[in-house]
């Protein structure tokens, strides 16, 4: 499998997942939506983060599974192997040596005010009052430091929650460029997706396979049924004659993100605001906009799920060329700190 070469000149991306799973709607609207998009006027590098799943360090198989769903769920929405680079962050352990380097100049007080990695440490804490989080957890946003610089990447598209460690590279790019005078990396820019953050169809915060809350794009026709029947919505409407809430309502939230038709769901809205509709309609209703939705790419994972080999092959291709970039990068990183000790 060979790169299509048109694009090598192109601005760069690099952004990424975390294998802890298949991906569901909420990677699509927050981050996967922009690639697809992105993908055919960026030089992509699409990487799979399995460097930063310490929360899996008792399921190896897992992860390994994982890293090869993802990679699946990738061909199937249409991300292409012949235009982006799919990586699997290990096989390029350069980011654990780059990783390395970088820290030297970040300061423990930079990660300890990070949002997110405070948020996701409460969350680790409130699963088990005895489990501590490893040492490679609070590392993890410096890798994806390292992975976002190493292909001098100019934009990082994903969903809000990562923004804090796009901000993180931004600050540790312009700092090595200055004290090495030389201006190795971009400050990358992020861009966050149509919906920073989808809500989970029980109406917690964020749509998460750890909270078992997920639509997952691979899901049957009727497994999309029966979640969105079970799905939150507004919890003070009894009775269908009820008038009901609209905003910040997951079942509507969910109309407006992968329901095209907007008279459809002005007409739902409309109608649930009066108390003259009720939640089986809208419920059914969403289930066929989001079957419709995931139609295209059910075909295209069945023909991939009788390939594996060509999964497979994307991420050894993806990883061969990002390998190559990166230790270009690294030798550039050593000129810059004085240290290619065996250079003439
Ligand atoms: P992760 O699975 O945490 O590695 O996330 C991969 C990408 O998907 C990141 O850009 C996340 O910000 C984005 N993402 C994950 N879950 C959601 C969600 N519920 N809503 C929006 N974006 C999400």
């Amino acid at each position: 499998m060979t790169k299509n070469s048109q694009y090598s000149d192109h601005e760069r991306i690099l952004t990424g997942v975390r294998p802890t799973g298949p991906l569901h709607l909420g990677h699509y609207v927050g981050a996967l939506e922009n690639w697809l998009d992105l993908q055919p006027k960026y030089d992509c590098f699409f990487l799979i983060a399995d460097y930063q799943v310490s929360d899996h360090a008792d399921d190896f198989d897992r992860v390994r599974k994982s890293v090869f769903d993802v990679a699946l769920d990738w061909l199937s929405i249409g991300l292409d192997p012949e235009q982006s680079h799919f990586v699997i962050e290990s096989a390029v352990p350069e980011h654990a040596e780059l990783t390395t380097w970088l820290s030297w100049w970040t300061p423990l007080g930079m990660l300890q005010r990070n949002p997110t990695l405070k948020a996701e440490l409460t969350e680790i804490e409130n699963q088990s009052a005895k489990r501590s989080a490893p040492l490679a957890f609070f590392n993890y946003p410096m890798m994806q430091v390292s992975n976002i610089l190493m292909p001098k990447a100019h934009l990082v598209p994903t969903g809000e929650d990562q923004q804090p460690h796009i901000e993180m590279s931004r600050e540790i790019a312009r700092k090595f460029n200055n004290i090495t005078g030389r201006e190795l990396f971009p400050e990358p820019q992020g861009l966050i997706g149509r919906v920073g953050r989808l809500v989970g169809i029980d109406g917690q915060a964020k749509m998460s396979k750890s909270l078992n809350n997920a639509i997952f794009l691979g899901d049957s026709q009727e497994d999309v049924l029966k979640k969105v029947r079970k799905m939150y919505t507004d919890p003070n409407r009894i009775h269908a004659t009820d008038p009901g809430r609209v905003e910040g309502n997951p079942v509507f939230i969910y109309h407006d993100a992968f329901n095209p038709n907007t008279n459809e769901v002005d007409d739902l809205k409309e109608r649930y605001r009066a108390g003259t509709v009720g939640d089986v309609e809208v419920k059914t209703l969403l289930a066929d906009a989001i079957n419709r939705f995931l139609e295209p790419s059910r075909e295209k994972r069945h023909e991939y799920e009788s390939k594996p080999n060509l999964v497979r092959e994307a991420l050894e291709a993806g990883s061969n060329h990002a390998r190559k970039i990166a230790q270009e990068t690294m030798r550039d990183v050593r000129d810059a700190l004085g240290i290619n000790y065996f250079k003439d």
